[in-house]
């Protein structure tokens, strides 16, 4: 690591030695430094003003010429920690020289997820607005938990909410959440709380076991999120899937029923659009006509009775394919949604806007607010609610709407987004990824010589595999040798298969074609 560079004059003006004014010999003194600048060196302002400008020409670089490094090197673990200190510094150093080191120990270590090379997991796009309004938040760093401690914050994001919420047909209230695990996790505990409210128990212990469903292709935050809300991994029931991947109505309505017969209390059911494996959509209309059906089934049923009329919460995870609903030709995607009670999707994965951004709409404001809210004297709003000139807008205060009590103030970078692009633009951008979908399965399915496709794509991700399990194991790990592209694996009925996940910003139909190229490469050296 390079020494420091001994900046002494950014040490706060306070713990510097007063000067000798009187002293016949010695420099003459420095003028004293203003408050502005004093303040200035306090946040170590030129760390920032020396960055920006290699910052800049780094971002450019990075994005505009991505061919200059792989997406992905494999490197042996601890290979990074053993090129840094055990200690943290204690002189300044210049943001310079921590620049180097990130150009030479941390980049080469990272997984390049926006590189076009990259095709693995789920995309996190980002975009220049959505840098631009991290930099801007960053500066300005509020924690808008209450309306008074950012009304203008605050009110933004009402406001974004309402746009995406309009713009996908789904008009509810509701807040930016870190993560679709922690969004998901807060719907959990709004239904374990409703339904312990409807039965007036005071906690788990005075309840019947509580039950929830989702399929085996749901994300594991769901069985996550059964977990962390205290119910224990014995109330989650897989449901079973049809030949496409989606959720059995038919079996949830079975689940529900036989539950409710044994004096269990169905209180959750998870529906995905777009899952993670392989993007199937469950059909969520159908799946609430599963309850219902569940319904008058238990009811005639007299072991059951006291069970029969509890509602059960419906969350859609649409974590991925939410941002597709934004075009008019995918909104059959939304399609009873708004039967359901709550809905999340992450504007971090395919909108541009960078991690960590995730919505969750709620249908029920109150429902899921009183599980979440918490007051303290210290949190309490004391801002007027109803101003006497004010037109009596009911404002939010979002630390009721998440675990946490501090709240990022992500609307900024989505607000960015969507106004420097404008929906029309955003929409392109990501029906072109759709159609590069569409043309890679077409080739794809071309080479039957080498590889078999799932299904046709609905959105941005493209399953494949080789004639054999161990071929396609040997190409998968082939591929991610070679680090041109980044793919990951996952297991769909028992069968190994690779995905291809499209969406990141700068990617371009030369660097499809590219992939079709090394994965043809990679399976004629695999084939021999
Ligand atoms: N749900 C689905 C369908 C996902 O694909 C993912 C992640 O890829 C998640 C939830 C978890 O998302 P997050 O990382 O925002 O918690």
């Amino acid at each position: 690591m390079p020494g420091n560079s001994g900046r002494a004059w950014l040490l706060p003006h306070a713990v510097l030695p007063m000067p000798l004014w009187g002293a016949k010999t010695g420099p003459m003194p420095n003028p004293p430094k203003s408050q502005q600048d004093r303040r200035l060196e306090l946040y170590d302002w030129s760390a920032l003003n020396d960055s920006v400008e290699p910052l800049m020409h780094w971002i450019r670089e990075y994005w505009a010429q991505p061919e200059n490094r792989s997406v992905y090197e494999p490197q042996p673990p601890g290979k990074v920690l053993d090129a840094l200190p055990q200690d943290m510094p204690v002189e300044p150093e210049s943001p310079a020289a921590v620049l180097r080191d990130f150009e030479s120990i941390i980049a080469p270590g990272l997984l390049h997820w926006n590189h076009p090379g990259f095709f693995g997991f789920f995309p996190c796009n980002t975009s220049g607005p959505a840098v631009a309004a991290a930099t801007l938040g960053a500066a300005i760093n509020v924690n808008p938990f209450s309306w008074n401690a950012g009304p203008s914050a605050t009110e933004l994001e009402m406001r974004l909410i309402e746009w995406l919420g309009r713009a996908i047909q789904l008009p509810w209230p509701g807040t930016f959440q870190d993560t679709a695990s922690s969004a998901t996790l807060c719907a959990v505990i709004a239904a374990r709380e409703q339904t312990l409210r409807k039965i007036g128990a005071r906690s788990l212990r005075e309840a019947p076991q509580l039950t929830a469903y989702t399929s085996g292709e749901a994300h594991n935050s769901v069985s996550k999120a059964i977990h962390l809300a205290g119910l224990g991994h014995g109330a989650l029931r897989v449901v079973a899937t049809r030949e496409d991947l989606s959720m059995d109505p038919e079996a949830l309505r079975h689940a529900i029923v036989n539950d409710r017969q044994s004096g269990c209390m169905p209180f959750f059911v998870c529906s995905t659009l777009g899952t993670t494996s392989t993007t199937a959509f469950d059909d969520v209309a159908a799946n609430c006509q599963a309850f219902s059906n569940a319904q008058s089934d238990t009811r005639s049923d007299t072991r059951s009775d006291a069970q029969s009329g509890l509602p059960i919460w419906h969350h859609v995870d649409a974590a991925l394919a939410g941002t597709a609903a934004l075009l008019p030709e995918m909104q059959w995607l939304m399609k009873g949604c708004l039967s359901a009670d709550s809905f999340v999707f992450n504007p971090h994965k395919w909108l541009f806007t960078g991690f960590d951004c995730s919505v969750l709409l709620v249908k029920n404001r109150e429902a899921y607010t009183s599980a979440l809210s918490a007051d303290a004297a210290y949190l309490q709003n004391h801002a007027p609610v109803a101003a006497p000139s004010s037109s009596q807008i009911p404002v939010e205060d979002f630390r009721n709407w998440s675990i946490q009590l501090g709240h990022g103030f992500r609307g900024l970078r989505l607000w960015f987004v969507l106004r420097c692009y404008g929906r029309a633009r955003l929409e392109s951008m990501i029906r072109a990824h759709l159609k590069m979908a569409q043309d890679l399965y077409g080739h794809l399915a071309q080479r039957r010589e080498h590889f078999v496709t799932l299904a046709e794509p609905k959105l941005n991700t493209v399953c494949f595999r080789m004639h054999s399990e161990e071929a396609t194991k040997r190409l998968h790990r082939l591929v991610t040798e070679r680090g041109r592209v980044y793919l990951t694996p996952t297991v769909v009925k028992n069968t190994f298969w690779i995905r291809i996940a499209l969406g990141q910003t700068g990617l371009l139909e030369q660097d499809v074609q590219a992939l079709v190229d090394e994965l043809d490469e990679c399976a004629r050296v695999v084939l021999g």
